[in-house]
């Protein structure tokens, strides 16, 4: 683990072939019964190792226990009917067919321990768990009970808030919410959104995380991002409210986005998770590249609080192309911290 600059994936990984259809979303389990939940732990074991053999530093899950980063955990909520599946506009961007919220939400029993005892059991590396954000959540899905998009949003930041202490309590060190919901209704960001996510937050020793984004790398959100002109100022609304929050961290994109990159010192005094791997193109960044946007970055943010990243998860792209851009970020990073170590040292 290395104590400066220590790389850590945003969440998703790609799926071996035999557990699912690489390379696509909702991507159907190819096995079933006791035979994929053994496949969905494999899977997991060889996440964490390709991660470790790249040399990552925070080991994550790659999701490989999940078919989407938001719909399997609402699936596993009381109140929620995933059969009858509804299609609904996300991020008022692309259709997709999610559950819906038909009565009181609750969470009858935790959803992801089991899997994060089974990360923690296969390192001593630090690890990290995402979960969805609130706002993200209510956004996923078709809500014919609430009638409220706030009121939804608190109930499920409380719900949020239990799996949280539960994975704590499992050994994971730091917890992650993704929201790209937050680079899109800035208004709601601002009245409840902060708000309801420091109550998922609320009382965690473990270390915490925000997800913010542009989204994957699939055709509905390369086609969005050619709308937003040439800098994307969207950050600019989210990041002050952020760093007014009880949120350690802020993981967001930078490499080969038109996010200006002074938007991050917004954020002065949280610790930055910066992507410096894009997700929506298959070229592998070379080491350079790496170390160029970690350098951009470091006049914005603190040194000791700087995460080299990736942009986002990396679910749609292939096995082999995910190994080598994870080998990127860690060996862009061994670059700057070497740099910034000379910078450092007395001089002899
Ligand atoms: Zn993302």
């Amino acid at each position: 683990m290395n104590a400066l600059l220590p790389t850590a994936i945003v969440g998703s990984l790609p799926k071996p072939s035999w557990l699912a259809e690489p390379e696509k979303l909702w991507s159907p389990w190819k096995l079933a019964g006791a035979e994929l939940a053994e496949g969905k732990h494999d899977a997991l074991s060889l996440a964490a190792e390709e991660q470790r053999l790249a040399g990552i530093d925070v080991i994550a899950d790659g999701e490989q226990t999940r078919q989407h980063f938001v719909t399997t955990f609402i699936e596993h909520l009381n109140g929620v009917d995933f059969e009858s599946r509804e299609t609904v506009r996300i991020r008022n961007r692309y259709d997709a067919d999610v559950p819906a919220v038909v009565g009181p939400v609750s969470r009858p029993k935790a959803v992801f321990v089991d899997d994060a005892q089974a990360l923690r059991a296969q390192t001593t590396q630090p690890i990290k768990w995402a979960l969805p954000g609130p706002m993200t959540m209510i956004d996923t899905l078709a809500d014919r009970h609430y009638g409220s998009r706030e009121k939804l949003a608190r109930k499920f930041a409380k719900i949020l808030n239990q799996e949280a202490k539960e994975l704590e309590a499992a050994g994971v060190d730091i917890i992650q919410f993704d929201e790209p919901a937050f680079n899109v209704f800035f208004d709601d960001v601002r009245d409840w959104g902060v708000e309801v996510l420091d109550l998922a937050a609320e009382g965690l020793r473990a270390e915490t995380v925000v997800h913010i984004c542009y989204g994957y790398g699939i055709k509905a959100n390369t086609d969005w991002k050619a709308t937003l002109g040439s800098e994307w100022r969207q950050y600019e609304e989210s990041f002050p409210l952020l760093q007014r929050s009880s949120v350690d961290t802020v993981s967001l994109e930078c490499h080969n986005s038109h996010a200006p990159v002074e938007l991050i010192g917004l954020l002065r005094g949280k610790k930055v998770m910066v992507g410096a791997i894009d997700v929506a193109r298959t070229a592998i960044e070379t080491p350079e590249e790496v170390a160029a946007t970690l350098r951009k970055v470091l006049p914005f943010v603190d040194q000791d609080k700087l995460y080299p990243s990736t942009n986002c998860g990396m679910a749609p792209l292939s096995r082999h192309v995910a190994r080598d851009k994870m080998a990127a970020l860690a060996s862009g990073a061994a670059i700057v911290r070497a740099e910034l170590a000379g910078a450092t040292s007395p001089p002899t």
